[in-house]
């Protein structure tokens, strides 16, 4: 009875798991999806914690300090952290799930040895010791992957790819998985195979993440999102917990989609994300000279916004850092009421984390429908008279598309430079996340608006309303 209890707990925290999950499909109804997957999180974490009264074997007084630490903890980074800075913490959070999950694993890993030592060796003890090491494996990949990939995006760690990264990481990969075959095959074999899977692991899942390129990162940190996901799963059939089982399963799941959909959105495989070293070059052009940029003036801004039949406007990460939304939307309200059609133009990885933009312009109250997906976007752009682009730089620059050269050849764009006029506010002439010139700066119907872009747009507002 108290099993069967215990168990449809389990079974409605997954399925409050899988309905906040669908949830978060549309930002509309997003907030309720997070807070109906925390519930059932919530219930989980009950569940657990209940489960050991009934054979009195518990240690409710460590648990109960290691949940105030965490949740003190988590509590504070949610509440400090700045959207801008949210897919480091994001990381961060990845990182520890996947330490979780080989914790797990080392504790039952010391209970297999007893057994094995004990002289048995059954198939289904050698299939959950294949697990173990298995989840060994890839949660340390998650949590050192994700540490370091946290250091690369806050910028406390440089984007340096050596060559020879790539053959250590063979080396690597085939030292691990030949030491998880061979413990496999001789479990009785020493502890210190488990312990150098580890170590090796940990390492690895540095020298896996060093080289990829930091405008790659928000591939690698939703790839190594699935690895943790996948070691929560296998953690799970190790710990015999449905709970964790399918919730690492959800994660790994929509990690993996996440992923690849990313990697359709930039036009380029895994293989070439992960060997890749995509961005980094700062070179600037021999034909320095050639480049003339075209300052504009806040009234020309304001005449070409009143007076044109649709403006589209662009955000960018510099949107996020100046904390805009608020303001496009008024800048939105103003030329709509003048019978302005306005839209935003969102592209998929505009910002620091996938939907950025979208939950942004969702705080600020821009209706669904308005927002523009890339392939919408173009279309649209040879009938638009301005495009506003508002701190944006590396999802608008031409070179992905002109030059094989550049670093971004082959990601897909927001085409702006097909609109009549296209204004570009930001603060000064610094390159975007890629750390490459935009070719868009110096094109013939590019002019610059340069400032902070709230206050950039403030100021438009203002001069629109004066021309009336
Ligand atoms: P970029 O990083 O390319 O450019 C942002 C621009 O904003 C900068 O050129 C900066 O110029 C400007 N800016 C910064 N602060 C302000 C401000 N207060 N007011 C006005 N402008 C400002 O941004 P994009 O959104 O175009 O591209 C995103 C990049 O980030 C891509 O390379 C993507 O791959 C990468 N990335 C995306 C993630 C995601 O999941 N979305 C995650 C991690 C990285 P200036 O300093 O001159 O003002």
């Amino acid at each position: 009875m108290q099993q069967a209890l215990i168990n449809l707990a389990y079974l409605t925290s997954v399925i409050l798991l899988i309905v906040g999950l669908k949830r978060l499909s549309s930002p509309a109804i997003a907030r309720s999806g997070n807070f109906i997957a925390a519930m059932g999180m919530g219930l989980a974490i009950l569940v657990t914690l209940i489960v050991p009264l009934s054979d009195g074997n518990n240690n409710y007084l460590l648990i109960l300090i290691g949940l105030g630490i965490g949740s003190a903890i988590g509590l504070i980074l949610s509440k400090r952290v700045q959207m801008t800075a949210m897919p480091e913490l994001v990381s961060l959070f990845n990182g520890l799930g996947g330490a979780c999950a080989v914790t797990i694993s080392l504790l039952e890993l010391f209970q297999y040895q007893e057994i094995f030592s004990g002289g048995s060796t059954g198939a289904v003890h050698m299939g959950k010791h294949f697990t173990t090491l298995l989840t060994i494996f890839i949660g340390a990949i998650a949590f050192t992957g994700s540490i370091l990939a946290y250091l690369k995006l806050a910028g406390k760690v440089s984007d340096k790819h050596p060559a020879f990264l790539a053959y250590l990481n063979i080396v690597f990969l085939l030292g691990i998985l030949g030491m998880i075959g061979y413990r496999v095959y001789a479990p009785d074999a020493s502890f210190m195979i488990p312990w150098m899977v580890l170590s090796l692991s940990l390492l690895y899942g540095l020298t896996f993440v060093q080289p990829i390129g930091s405008a790659d990162m928000p591939v690698v940190i939703s790839l190594l999102n699935a690895f943790t996901g996948i070691a929560a799963a296998l953690a799970g059939i190790v710990y015999g917990n449905q709970v964790m089982f399918i919730g690492g399963i959800l994660v790994g799941s929509s990690g993996t989609i996440l992923t690849v959909l990313m990697c359709q959105a930039m036009n380029r495989s895994l293989f070439n994300v992960i060997i890749g070293g995509f961005g980094g070059s700062s070179k600037k052009g021999d034909d320095d000279d050639e480049k003339v940029i075209v300052e504009a003036t806040l009234n020309d801004v304001a005449i070409l916004c009143r007076y044109a039949d649709r403006v589209v406007m662009v955000p960018g990460y510099g949107m996020a850092v100046a904390q805009a939304q608020k303001t496009c939307k008024e800048l939105d309200n103003l030329l709509s009421g003048f019978g302005v059609d306005v839209k935003y133009a969102v592209h998929p990885v505009a910002g620091r984390m996938p939907g950025h933009m979208n939950v942004l312009l969702a705080e600020a109250d821009v209706p669904y429908p308005s927002l523009l997906d890339m392939d919408d976007a173009n279309a649209l752009m040879p009938e638009t008279q301005v495009c506003l682009i508002i701190g944006a730089n590396d999802v608008v620059n031409p070179g992905a598309l002109e030059d094989p050269s550049s670093p971004i050849y082959g990601m897909p764009i927001l085409e702006v430079f097909n609109s009549s006029q296209v204004i570009v506010l930001k603060r000064s002439m610094n390159f975007g996340y890629s750390g490459i010139e935009n070719p868009l700066f110096f094109k013939g119907n590019t002019k610059m608006l340069f400032g902070d872009a709230k206050d950039s747009l403030q100021h438009l507002i203002s001069e629109i309303r004066e021309l009336g």
